[in-house]
């Protein structure tokens, strides 16, 4: 069976990765889009303290987290995953109480979490944090490296024949892939169907204050506080008329996709396909179409991430996915050993979490504002201003880098899995959670793509035919 997958963030290389070890023939398109998510995502794996009422998003998280360890052994090499453990935070130790019985109730079911404990002086593992604070550990919570978990299933699934291709990805009404040198006039309304579904999303959510209580939402701030509010880049909200460098043309960044598989060996760029240099190793490319080079598919998964909604559009359907901004920042404490700090996740504001190399990672901003991948003033003052709260030891912390990426959120619910016609899938609405679900999510979607029972029931998931 011949399956084309677009998009290679964590999603479509874990659908790539499941499918090629399951004998498909796979092709991987990525255009290698500005603000691809997976290249900015933190790497927080600790789905136990969120999602108190919504047993389809917990479900997938869990299952999610619970997958991680033995895809780094299958995998073999060093994704950056580490159970560190992550220290739940507050001012008042009072606001620690909803959050603890969550996780008591939760822990017959999921005791990978390991024994809640508290811990008095949270400083002792974190040694830059305010000394006001309060926590509870959750040690079995870990840490990934987004990038290097896609790079790692892209390679593993290239090593049993996947082939990858750099290019934009179309469909026709019949759900055939046509791929571009570059991306087509069409994707520059995707700004346009965010603005409807973000709407869709805000109105069918809570408001401010309860998702600030703690007694019925989600630890982690995974929605704007200020909805309804202006938002930090007012001008790009919406924007109907987004230039195209706003929406995602290939991204010369150095850990995109496109550069791992042209290091990899790509096989065929499209533009050589195009120019009539003649067809794929495989034998896939057929002849040009609208501009674009078709590849045969028996079957389809679009894992386009923020912009599964453009993809899906010529099939018929307006999918509510929608971008959702986060500005996220690395910084450097030279000498220091941070690779076994916990992650701090504090009720509300920024998150930090350790890797090798002195690094700490301070995100994120959540903002509804269109495909506008920019790092804003306003935005690092917000990561800033806010860790260094909660983190006054990192007064002196070197600015390594910082990163933005949109997160992809499916307005009415947890996620958006499932056959959208008969011969596309669609897998993508991870929002916050997809470093933590994404690879079991590809896993979903190449057992539907390949005909057989998904792992877990994704009723809750499923799209509505077009
Ligand atoms: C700042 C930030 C922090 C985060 N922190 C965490 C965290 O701590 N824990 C956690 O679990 N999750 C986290 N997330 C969420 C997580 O990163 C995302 O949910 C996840 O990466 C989404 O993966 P994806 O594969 O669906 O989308 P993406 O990574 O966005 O990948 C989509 C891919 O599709 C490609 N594409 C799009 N359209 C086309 C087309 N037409 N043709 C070809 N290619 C196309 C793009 O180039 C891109 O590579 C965070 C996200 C952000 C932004």
């Amino acid at each position: 069976m011949r399956v084309v997958v677009i998009g290679s963030g964590i999603v479509g290389a874990g659908a790539a990765y499941y499918l090629s070890g399951r004998g498909a023939e796979v092709t991987v398109v990525d255009g290698g889009y500005q603000g691809a998510a997976t290249q900015a995502g933190a790497g927080i794996v600790c789905p136990w303290v969120d999602h108190p009422e919504d047993a389809a998003w917990y479900r997938l998280t869990s299952e999610g987290a619970r997958h991680y360890p033995a895809l780094v052994e299958e995998l073999g090499e060093d994704i950056g995953y580490a159970k560190v453990g992550a220290l739940l935070v507050a001012e008042d130790p009072a606001d620690l109480e909803p959050v603890r019985g969550l996780l008591r109730r939760r822990h017959a079911d999921a005791p990978e979490m390991g024994d809640i404990t508290d811990v008095p002086t949270p400083s002792e593992l974190f040694p830059p944090l305010s000394d006001t604070l309060s926590a509870i550990l959750v040690p079995g919570a870990a840490r990934v490296d987004g990038c290097s978990v896609r790079d790692a299933l892209l390679r593993a699934a290239i090593a049993k024949g996947a082939q990858v291709r750099t290019g934009t990805a179309t469909l026709t009404p019949d759900g055939d892939v046509l791929v571009h040198a570059t991306p087509p006039p069409s994707a520059q309304g995707r700004a346009a169907s965010s603005s409807s579904a973000q709407n869709l999303a805000t109105s069918g959510r809570g408001t401010e204050s309860a998702a600030v209580s703690g007694e019925t939402t989600s630890w982690r701030q995974a929605t704007p506080l200020d909805v309804g509010a202006p938002d930090t880049a007012p001008l790009d909200a919406g924007a109907p008329d987004a230039a195209p460098h706003d929406v995602g043309p290939p991204d010369a960044a150095a850990s995109s996709p496109a550069e791992l598989t042209s290091d990899l060996g790509t096989p065929t760029r499209p533009e050589a396909a195009a120019n009539g240099s003649g067809p794929d190793r495989d034998g896939s490319v057929r002849g040009e179409t609208n501009g674009g080079v078709r590849v045969e598919a028996d079957m389809v998964i679009v894992a386009a991430g923020a912009w599964t909604g453009e993809v899906c559009r010529p099939l018929g359907v307006e999918l509510p996915v929608f971008p959702r901004r986060g500005q996220i920042l690395h910084a450097t404490l030279e000498g220091v050993d941070t690779a076994w700090w916990p992650i701090v996740l504090p009720r509300v504001g920024p998150y930090l979490l350790g890797f090798p190399d002195s690094r700490v990672v301070v995100g994120a901003t959540v903002e509804d504002v269109g495909f506008a991948p920019r790092v804003t003033m306003a935005g690092l003052d917000e990561v800033i201003e806010a860790g260094l709260r909660v983190a006054p030891g990192l007064a002196n912390a070197t600015v390594a880098e910082t990163r933005v990426g949109l997160r992809p959120v499916y307005a009415p619910g947890p996620a958006l899995i499932g056959p959208l016609t008969d011969r596309v899938v669609v897998a993508t609405g991870l929002s916050a959670y997809g470093l933590t679900a994404g690879p079991f999510t590809g896993r979903i979607a190449a057992t539907l793509a390949l005909g057989e029972t998904p792992p877990i029931d994704i009723t809750p998931y499923a799209p509505s035919r077009p």
